[in-house]
């Protein structure tokens, strides 16, 4: 047997392990399970045209060749994107830790008090830092949480507003060439009208319902709004600041001039720039707009001894969850990315930022006097790091380059110059070197200078005596007081903070976690390796691209491989989430209807059984949705679907499907339902987050689709950071294609494009790599045998729960696809609800499957291919074992195993026990437990209580207990 091949470590079952496996489900062989699972008319005929797989160390020596195509230079670029120094100890503990990476989102918050604490400190550090009464826990960049604002300052209008129609939304043109274009594509298909200006020169009209500004400016400059706010709050237009995350140390806080909303993006705080992304993006508001925040809010709440504990706020209401009605669809957010930002903060402290911030600032001063006293001109006066600089661009930018050093070309007559926390004392020199070459007299300025230099990068007592903050806009409040910032500043002790944390949560290096619909397969290392590589971690995604020419051939063949797997004929990597994958998608349709002269085509069928983010994303592309049922089955009803498309003929853009189904099934019909929409001028959408079952067997245009989102943080193996990042490209067929999302600094579409969807223009490119390795490393025979295992694995854990709990839906044969949904409705009659299962769980050292989705009372259970017999034996016995617990409660008496779990350590060990169980009951109920066993760090958590108190960032005990 070749034992060098990436697939045989992916794929959990070995080849004697699988024969059991059949054996049990009673199978010939996996070929047969796959015929009776998959309908025949649309399996794929031919083998998928990708390379032979690569094994581990072929890939990392071809990745890590690829990676020497790209040229790091120092990038002054800025426009929200700096080189940032992630520190080692959170580089090495948190971004290369399968503890902290592979992780879900903390919806189980029993067993994740650790990512739960480390973003409570990101959300604190943003309430600070913007004077801002609440933040949530990340959104996906700036660009797109500065469309989250504006959508919802739309949504929060005065009644009168929207009786009146004031659908204005002013930007001032000082705004992020990528905040605009992302703005531009979410105000239209809604009815927002963009208007453009100098906001010294705006009018407060009463067309308008608000507005925002960029602090600093896009060029550096930095305005005091102060007088912008008030009136606009007299004229009842609500504000949105995108500000600088780093100047907000220096500059007086938005909240303190009356900002609604201010957003912006964590990545200076220790992110790497990964040719734009992931980064956190944040978004902060005020208390009263609680109940419209798009995202996850993390809150303080107790448990049920009173202990203080954190979990999800207000968690129903996530915006997607209000389907229709909701006005965000963001589900995936950036969760790795805003638990490293917030880590940066607490191991800096708060006087390492103010340093940071202040060397910054003295280091861009110092450019500037330089800059002046060598005859330039520099044209903003009030700046925090950014320099708006008169230069000859076309002599400049030839020596520049050949230093290695990228400025922000805006046209021949003016750069900008943004500096940050990397630059050296080195790279002070090399730019004093380059502008003294251009006025031909290369030593002086550095020269003058270079006494300077020790004071400044040391801070001891810089002390160039011009001030470029006016008092008006100086900071004069305090931030990151909270003992949580002032604690770690060294290494031992940012280690073991980090460790602690990290032993709260269970992630998939403790056990299978077995999520339907999100697919939490292995993530395996050779795929995370390249991501620590500086050659790709630092380049700017706005530097000239025969700088990333690495970048561009991985892009081109993942891009490729995707065609390929999907059978489409184009792809976009730019939306950085299954739901902005959504979204893109039907803009993409929808531009395509308007591209043929049918604007009015707006309905867009979705099953009741979809996923909340479709009808979400639906409505923000501007269409209207009609709910479809379902039948007794499970599937789509076919003749309520027809008489729908009939009665919305002339109107019918899109219908979006979930393939194979949510309810875990392969519907036969597919082909016919497409048929349908085609027939009557609508195009399809698929949701490819069940894609686990269909690479390599079929693929969306065999089924009829026309159009697809693919998570690559489910099914291509990018982990999901417990929230995200993730990565949603869409993939296209022909006709679609043209419209594919571009970026206004760097094109990247067509002249059809729609405008931007995300603020990079490759989305999340430094997280594509381990997509890339993944479908590298397995070719088109791994990446089938992963699919074929998943559903075996599937089917196995429904075989062994057979006659203790029912499966919900099956296939024609009795087959379940890759994921199954059990019933736990009938536990009610015991007083036993299906969450009492899933934490129950927890005591058995597993997280639970998806609880109540897409079913009330239901669990959704998907083990993917990674997982070994070994594991599913463990999970299966588990959740028999409960099933007999099951059995011997009563409902009078809720002092039971179920009831009271999770059971912590605390409890056990306590001198006294008075439940009706044993403790080995309570905490040992089967052998394996002892040898592996984890603890839950509280009690079951109180979310009423939560709610109703709403804390969200995290000041000192005292005020709330
Ligand atoms: C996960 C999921 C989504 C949303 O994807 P995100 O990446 O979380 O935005 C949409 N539909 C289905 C069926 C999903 O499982």
């Amino acid at each position: 047997m070749n034992t060098n091949t990436f697939q045989l470590r992916h794929i959990g079952p070995n080849k004697s392990e699988r024969e059991k496996m059949l054996q049990t489900i009673n199978a010939d062989s996996l070929e047969q399970l796959i015929s009776e699972t998959v309908p025949e008319n649309i399996r794929l005929k031919e083998d998928l045209d990708l390379a032979p797989a690569m094994s581990e160390y072929e890939y990392l020596s071809h990745i890590k060749e690829l990676s020497e195509k790209n040229k790091v230079f120092k990038s002054y670029i800025g426009l929200g994107y700096h080189e940032a120094i992630v520190p080692s100890v959170i580089q090495r503990n948190i971004l290369e830790n399968p503890g902290w990476y592979t992780a879900y989102t903390p919806y189980q918050a029993e067993i994740a008090q650790g990512r739960l604490e480390a973003l409570l400190n990101f959300q604190t550090m943003v309430c600070d830092l913007t004077g801002m009464e609440l933040a949530n826990a990340s959104l996906l960049d700036e660009s797109t949480a500065a469309a989250e604002a504006m959508a919802l300052l739309f949504d929060v209008r005065e009644r009168a507003q929207k009786k009146a129609g004031a659908n204005k939304f002013f930007v001032s043109e000082e705004i992020l060439p990528q905040t605009l274009s992302v703005l531009l594509t979410r105000s239209t298909p809604i009815g927002i009208e963009l208007v453009v200006g100098n906001h010294r020169e705006f009018d407060f009209s009463e067309e308008f319902f608000g507005a925002i500004l960029q602090y600093p400016g896009k060029h550096g400059h930095v305005f005091d709004y102060s007088d912008f706010v008030a009136k606009a709050n007299e004229n009842n237009i609500k504000v949105a600041v995108a500000a600088d995350i780093l100047s907000l140390v220096k500059l007086k806080a938005p909240g303190e001039f009356g900002a609604d909303v201010v957003v912006g993006t964590t990545q200076r705080f220790g992110i790497p720039l990964g040719y734009g992304g992931p980064h956190a993006g944040y978004f902060a508001t005020k208390e009263k707009y609680k109940r419209s925040i798009p995202g996850r809010i993390i809150g303080v709440t107790k448990d049920t001894d009173g202990n203080r504990a954190l979990r999800m706020a207000l968690q129903t209401r996530e915006q997607h969850i209000k389907r229709e009605k909701a006005t965000s669809n963001i589900c995936t957010a950036q969760v790795l990315l805003a638990v490293m930002a917030g880590m940066y903060a607490v191991y800096h402290g708060k006087e390492g930022i103010q340093f940071i911030a202040d060397s910054v600032h003295n280091k861009t001063k110092l450019v500037a006097d330089c800059l002046h006293k060598s005859g330039f001109k520099i044209l903003n006066e009030n700046y925090f790091d950014t320099l708006l600089v008169e230069i000859d661009t076309f002599k400049l930018r030839p020596i520049a380059e050949s230093e290695k050093v990228n400025f922000n070309y805006i046209n021949d007559k003016y750069i900008s110059i943004s500096l940050n926390e990397a630059t050296t004392q080195q790279d002070l020199m090399k730019l004093f070197m380059i502008f003294g070459q251009l006025k031909k007299q290369p030593d002086t300025a550095a020269a003058e200078s270079e006494g300077e230099f020790h004071q400044i990068l040391t801070q001891e007592s810089f002390t160039t005596n011009f001030d470029v903050i006016p008092n008006n806009i100086k900071r004069n409040t305090s931030f990151l007081d909270n003992e949580i910032f002032n604690t770690y500043q060294s290494e031992t002790d940012m280690m073991r903070y980090i460790k602690k944390l990290e032993r709260k949560d269970l992630a998939l290096n403790h056990s299978m976690i077995s999520l339907g619909s999100c697919t939490m397969k292995l993530n395996a290392a050779s795929e995370m390796l390249p991501l620590s590589n500086p050659q790709w971690g630092n380049i700017h995604p706005f530097a000239p691209i025969n700088q990333a020419e690495g970048y561009h051939e991985v892009l081109k063949k993942l891009e490729h491989q995707l065609n390929i797997i999907t059978g489409f004929a184009g792809t976009s990597l730019q939306p950085n989430s299954g739901a902005q994958g959504e979204f893109a998608g039907l803009m993409t349709i929808r531009a395509y209807h308007l591209s043929r002269s049918e604007e009015h085509r707006n309905i867009c069928i979705i099953p009741a059984s979809a996923h909340g983010t479709n009808p979400a994303s639906a409505v923000m592309a501007g269409m209207k949705v009609v709910v479809t049922k379902t039948d007794a089955h499970g599937n789509i009803d076919v003749d309520d679907l027809r008489a729908k498309a009939e009665e919305h003929s002339e109107n019918l853009a899109a219908l979006m499907v979930t393939y194979p189904s949510t309810h875990g099934v392969f519907e036969s019909a597919i082909t016919e339902i497409t048929q349908i929409i085609h027939d009557h001028g609508g195009q399809v959408y698929m949701d490819g987050a069940n894609m686990n079952a269909q690479v390599g067997l079929t693929n969306p245009a065999t089924i009829g689709a026309d159009v697809c989102h693919l998570n690559l943080h489910k099914t291509f193996a990018i982990p999901h950071g417990g929230g995200g990042p993730g990565v949603g490209p869409i993939c296209v067929a022909p006709q679609l294609v043209p419209f594919l999302p571009s970026n206004p600094v760097i094109p990247v579409g067509t002249k059809q494009a729609i405008t931007a969807i995300s603020a990079a223009p490759y989305g999340s490119a430094l997280a594509c790599l381990i997509s890339y390795g993944y479908i590298t490393m397995l070719g088109f025979k791994g990446l089938t045998n992963s699919t074929k295992n998943a559903i075996l694995n599937a089917n196995y854990i429904k075989e062994r729960l057979q006659g203790h709990y029912d499966t919900l839906y099956t296939g024609e044969n009795g087959r379940a696809a890759h994921e199954m949904i059990i019933d736990c409705r009938d536990f009610k009659q015991k007083g036993i609800e299906v969450v009492d299962i899933a934490k129950r769980l927890m005591d058995y050292g597993f997280h639970a499957p998806t609880v109540s989705f897409p079913v009330a009372g239901t669990m959704m259970i998907e083990p993917t291919e990674s997982e070994s017999l070994a594991e599913l034996d463990r999970f299966c016995d588990a959740m028999i074992f409960i099933r007999k617990e099951i059995e011997e409660v009563s409902k009078e008496d809720a002092n039971n195993p179920l009831k009271n779990a999770p059971h912590t350590q605390a409890m056990l060990t306590a001198d006294e026990w008075n439940l009706p169980y044993s403790r080995k009951q309570a905490a040992f109920p089967l052998d394996y437990i002892a040898d592996n066993k984890f603890w839950p760090t509280v009690r079951r958590v109180d979310d009423a209580y939560g709610d109703r108190n709403l804390i969200c960032s995290c000041n000192p005990i005292e005020d709330y207990m």
